[in-house]
């Protein structure tokens, strides 16, 4: 396992708000999610690939942002797209 895009990340904080805040683009075009992921390089908001719009995948595809976390309630892992490993961030 060779992912090293995790380090020299900030802690984020709070998961809850970014919760709150919702998807984006889904709050945007009133579109519904099923779980949220939030980048770890920007702070982007999108839903997972379980949801129709997949907008964190997207956000990747569009940005190269390669680590996310979940902020649903109780999780705390991270993924990371280039390399396909999940963290726990705990
Ligand atoms: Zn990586
Ligand atoms: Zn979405
Ligand atoms: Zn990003």
């Amino acid at each position: 396992m060779a992912c090293h895009h995790f380090e020299g990340l900030k802690k984020v904080p709070g998961a809850a708000a970014s919760y709150a805040k919702g998807c984006e683009e889904c709050v945007k075009i009133g579109g519904t999610w099923v779980h949220l992921r939030e980048c770890l390089n920007c702070g982007h908001v999108g839903c997972c690939d379980s949801s129709p719009h997949r907008h964190a995948t997207a956000h990747f595809h569009e940005t190269k942002h390669p680590v996310m976390r979940s902020v649903e309630p109780g999780e705390s892992w991270g993924y990371c797209y280039v390399d396909n490993v999940m963290v726990d961030l705990e």
